[in-house]
């Protein structure tokens, strides 16, 4: 580009025919890795990340997109001075000023920072007197390409809160009681006046609880709550594919002042297997047969997940053909059936032939020159 700037598809690292949620997961990605929040000083993370959010903000808005498409640069008014002489009509600069593109910046980061950061993804109303849902966690977890087929049991280590034991969550010292709040008197509320104005605030001694400890838990300090990694036992359902997102219930960080643990999300990552593609609950493998097995027909052993299997290959058969194995794929999540094996048929012409082998062909050329009522035979 004329002034250095990289193409924008370059910065997101997809191709030009990417679509929108490509084109957004590839931003999500690239944003976790250079937020300023977890690249502190380092001066090119920072370079990267407005890079990133100036990219996102032309391909994430069909117009500037499009304009970006057909003009480069210029056309979304990000060349520079100098660049693109007659494009001058489109002026995008400044753009994201309340526009769409803006909100769903602000979107994808809030998703960012609560699954990351262990923000709260539930609301705040449960906040009743000081009360309240522990954070929701989230955890990547990379699965083999069979475990994810046929489901398995995978141990997670999950760095967390947990309800302190001592104190049973209470913060208070085991033995002692949580006393009325001196400055609230327990209502939780206080009533505060300036001049003409009275408001009801919250009260900030005891946080809406209405009680304060009266002596800490000496194992949390009177946070009621551990810091502790925990192993956690996850079953796997099988069928679960890339991007499979698994709640379990409970295990997210423990509650605030009694309230319920919030819960931890398994995102699934599966590896690729040499032979097997996944194509949702298909699987899709190729298999190589000769070319007399082709054109005469034959049995042949095809590998599927639960062990090979005899498949008909009626004569004839030419390359690219595609067989149905039913059955043969990855069972439904619903626990219902099974996709199917398609097996695509490479048909492999022979090389390295012996002389009486291509004797055998030109012979066979011949006859089947005759019959066919073809004129010549090449090799008369
Ligand atoms: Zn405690
Ligand atoms: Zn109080």
């Amino acid at each position: 580009m004329a002034n250095g700037k990289r193409d924008y598809y370059e910065v997101l690292g997809v191709s030009r025919s990417a679509n929108e949620r490509e084109i957004k997961d590839a931003y999500r990605q690239l944003a976790l890795k250079y937020h300023p929040d977890k690249n502190q000083g380092n001066k090119e993370a920072e370079e990267k990340f407005k890079e990133i959010n100036e990219a996102y903000e032309v391909l994430s808005d069909s117009k500037k997109k499009q304009l970006f498409d057909q003009y480069g640069h210029a056309g979304v008014g990000a060349g520079g001075p100098g660049a693109g002489p007659g494009f001058g009509g489109f002026d995008f600069s400044g753009f994201g000023g309340g526009g769409g593109a803006q909100g769903d910046i602000g979107d994808i980061f809030g998703d960012i920072l609560e699954g990351v950061f262990g923000q709260q993804r539930t609301g705040r109303s449960g906040r009743r007197g000081g009360a309240a849902r522990g954070s929701d966690l989230q955890y990547n977890a990379s699965l083999e390409f069979r475990d994810a087929v046929f489901g398995t049991e995978i141990s997670l280590k999950i760095p967390r809160h947990e309800a302190c034991t001592s104190c049973g969550g209470s913060g208070a010292k085991p033995g002692t009681n949580k006393k009325t709040c001196p400055t609230c008197k327990g209502a939780g509320k206080m009533r505060m006046s300036q001049g003409f104005f009275s408001m009801v605030q919250t009260c900030p001694k005891c946080q809406g609880e209405g009680t304060v400890i009266e002596a800490p838990c000496p194992d949390c300090r009177g946070t009621g709550k551990i810091a502790k990694t925990s192993t956690i036992t996850v079953k796997i359902p099988a069928g679960v594919d890339e991007g499979s997102s698994l709640r379990v219930r409970g295990e997210g960080e423990a509650g605030e002042r009694g309230g319920p643990n919030g819960d931890l999300y398994v995102m699934i990552h599966v590896k690729s297997d040499p032979n097997f593609e996944r194509e949702g609950n298909d699987l899709v493998a190729e298999k190589h047969i000769s070319f007399v097995q082709a054109a005469l027909g034959a049995e042949i052993s095809v590998a599927t997940l639960e062990g090979n299997v005899t498949m008909k290959v009626p004569a004839g058969t030419q390359g690219h053909t595609v067989f149905k194995l039913k059955q043969k794929g990855v069972p439904y999540l619903s626990g219902k059936g099974k996709g199917d094996l398609l097996v695509k048929i490479v048909v492999d012409v022979p090389k390295n032939l012996s002389e009486k082998e291509k004797q055998l062909l030109r012979e066979y050329d011949q006859i089947s020159n005759k019959s066919s009522g073809g004129s010549k035979g090449f090799w008369k």
